[in-house]
Parts: C-alpha cells; structure tokens; sequence
C-alpha cells in the first residue's frame, strides 16, 4: 500500500480535533467529507485577494476570476473525462443537478403516459423529481427491483424497458448500502432501446476512476461535497446533443442572448443552464479538491478503501447479533448494518458518545428501507484518511452497545 495516511490526515484539519474529548473519528463521508486545508486556503485567497463577480466585468479581477471558474470547469471535465467543456455545468450540487435534467428533459421529451425508471436503490434526490415529473406530465414512474443482497435485478430491468420509456435514472452507488450497481449494462440495454440514461454518481466520484465516454452516459451528476470540495457546488455532465435541445431551467441573468420585453434568446452551452452569479469560489475549490485527490491517487485511494472495507466487513461480521444490510459482492466504502433487538438511533447515540460519528436512520432511501422491512441502518462510510485502528475503535462501541442493551 503506498499512502502515508497519516500524511494524509494531517491535510484535514478537522481530524485532529475532539468530541467528547475523545479523538474524532469521522465515518460520516457518504453525508459529507472533510475538506484539506488546500481547499480552505483556496478559497480564503479568493475572498481575500480575487473576489469579483464573473463573467461581468472587463475589470482586471472580473476577468482573471472568470478564466479560473472556466479553467475549473476544464478540471472537471477531465476528470470525468467529457469530450467538451460546455458539456459541464455548475449547479449548487446533485440534487439541483437532479431537479434540471428531470424539468428540464420533461419539459421537452415526456409526455402523458410515458415511462421513467428508477431503482429501488435510489435516494430521496433521484426519485423525488421523477415522480413530481411524472405527476406534471401524467407519466409513469417504473421501478428496477433489487435481490435480498441489494443488487438490481436486471432481467427485470430488460423487460420492463419500452417504446414508452423516456429516460432512467439510476444511482453509480448506492448511499445507503455501498453496492455498486452495474451501469455500463442498463446503459447498454437502454441504448438499444433509445433510451438516455442519467447516472447518479454522487457517491462513485469520490471513490473510483469515472469515465463518461466509457460508460457512455448521457447525464451524469455529482456533488462537490461529497468529494472533498466545498459546499454549494454540483456538476451535470450532459451530451451536448441534449443539453442543446433542452429548455433552460431557471431564467435570469447570464443565461440569455438578448432580452427584450417581447422575447428573450438563450445563451449557449454550458451559460444556458447557469443563471444568476454562479459559486465561482466554490468551482475554483472543487477543482482544487479534484487536484488534491489526483495527487494522492485515483488507484492508490480504490486499493486503500477496498482494504478498509474488507477488513471492516470482516470484523463487524465476526459481532454476533450485527448484521449487514446489502450484501452484493460489487460494494464501495459503505457498511450499513442493524443490531439484533436494539434500535439503530440508540445505538448511534452511545457510539457518537465515543467520537465516532457514523449515520443512523434511513439515509434518505426510505422506499428501499421500505424493501427490506427496516426503519433505518447504522451506516459507517469509510474515507481514504480512515484507519483500521479508527475500525476497531468502532468495533469496540458497537460490543459496549450490545452489552449496555442486550
Ligand atoms: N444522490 C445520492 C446517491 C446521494 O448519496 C446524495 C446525498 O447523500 C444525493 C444524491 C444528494 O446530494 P446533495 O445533497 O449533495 O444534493
């Protein structure tokens, strides 16, 4: 293994600090990571030296910040491979992004008795606009089933695609159970049907190499939070072919060709998709964070994580009464797990008492707690400044859990 973790753990600053004067020991990455100092001191530095609005100005600081938030968006689109920057658009985070394509590719391509498919694996984001979509434009929204081991079962996917379906919309990972679902086949399938796929990749950037001309999505979308980078700050990567055929979703500033008050003209690609003062300061960090990550190592970060996952699952499966939730064998850097007879919200209280934060309850995937007859899950999501030693500590809550309620 070639990374010196603790190298790595002293570029984030919020782990060495304490809670409950205990060492903290953050589990929490699938809500959010930890930001490195050089993304904090990029974004101080903007504040204290660059500040300007974008795009406006022909001043000296309008113009050097807007070629960085261009160049930021060059970063992006490297790192997810897209053949064109004007493909990659600033949002506020998935969940906008998410909210455009559904209105937007709504507003234009579906219509009464159409089709959408989603997962059961989705969160509350890649559902929640499909079916106000599909309540919009009396469309239907069809859902992919999952196996007891939470993976899609994709003969029923096969069957269930047709002349009627107008889009899918499926998660790269899964928040709530880590599984890594086969995209490159539903995209396959859906392809051959005609059909573009969107994929939900706010839990994959982070975590492995993302190619979108590989897999060949149409859409794919993430949030700069969950990948190091700042808050307020999400990307669509679209096909130009769509993104160009596609009305805008928010009008406004910046957006536009020409106003008058008869007509408005739109803008081009990506500008038609970005009204209003975009968070410049936040694309300028996501793209520090994504050189930060490069720098420690796509390859270097999937090894690492698998060991942690490994040994993770090994030793929580080796506590009797624990048991996971999402057993596929594909999975990245989440466990989700229950314990026999206690509730997860009781058990989440005593471990965060011992400094480890990890997430208890539904993880805003209630359809799919719904699928497997659950209220909710202990989930540990595992970040590559993670140890196994910050594992046993976990381990060592989750047996003074069982024995304070058992
Ligand atoms: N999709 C998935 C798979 C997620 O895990 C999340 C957040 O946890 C979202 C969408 C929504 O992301 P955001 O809250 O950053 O918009």
């Amino acid at each position: 293994m070639s990374l010196d973790i603790q190298k790595i753990r002293n570029d984030f600053p919020i782990l060495s600090r304490q809670v409950y004067k205990k060492p903290l020991i953050y589990f929490d990455n699938g809500a959010t990571t930890q930001k490195p100092q050089v993304v904090l001191d990029e974004e101080i530095k903007i504040y204290t030296q660059e500040n300007s609005n974008i795009h406006r100005g022909v001043h000296y600081l309008s113009e050097q910040l807007t070629q960085r938030y261009e160049d930021a968006r060059k970063v992006v689109q490297k790192f997810v491979n897209a053949p064109y920057d004007h493909e990659v658009i600033f949002t506020s985070g998935t969940t906008e992004s998410i909210n455009t394509i559904a209105f937007s590719y709504g507003e234009k391509y579906v219509n009464e008795g159409d089709e959408i498919i989603i997962s059961t694996l989705e969160h509350h984001a890649n559902i929640v606009p499909w079916q106000v979509l599909c309540e919009r434009k009396k469309a239907v929204l069809k859902v992919i089933p999952i196996n007891e081991s939470g993976e899609l079962i994709l003969d029923e996917y096969e069957k269930m695609i047709s002349p009627k379906t107008k889009m899918v919309s499926v998660n790269h990972v899964s928040n709530a159970l880590g599984i890594v679902n086969d995209v490159k086949r539903i995209i396959e399938i859906a392809h051959q049907n005609d059909v573009p796929v969107l994929v939900d990749g706010a839990q994959s950037v982070q975590h492995g190499k993302v190619d979108v001309q590989e897999l060949d999505c149409d859409f794919f979308v993430f949030s700069g939070h969950k990948v190091y980078g700042p808050n307020g700050i999400g990307v669509i990567y679209g096909k130009e072919k769509w993104l160009n055929e596609m009305p805008p979703f928010m009008t406004g500033g910046e957006m536009i060709k020409k106003v008058t008050f008869e007509k408005t003209t739109f803008n081009e690609l990506p500008f038609k998709f970005e009204a209003g003062t975009p968070n410049y300061v936040a694309a300028i960090g996501l793209a520090t964070a994504i050189d930060y990550i490069q720098d420690v190592g796509i390859e270097n970060i999937i090894e690492y994580e698998k060991e942690l996952l490994d040994y993770a699952t090994q030793k929580l499966e080796s506590i009797e009464g624990l048991k996971i939730v999402g057993t596929a064998e594909k999975k990245i850097s989440v466990i989700s797990f229950n314990l026999d007879n206690i509730h997860h919200y009781d058990a989440g209280m005593v471990i965060d008492k011992m400094g480890i934060a990890v997430r208890t309850g539904h993880h805003c995937a209630e359809p799919l707690m719904q699928r497997f007859n659950i209220e909710g899950t202990i989930r540990a999501s595992f970040s590559f400044y993670n140890t196994k030693e910050e594992i046993d500590k976990l381990c060592e809550a989750i047996i003074t859990v069982k024995q304070m309620f058992g």
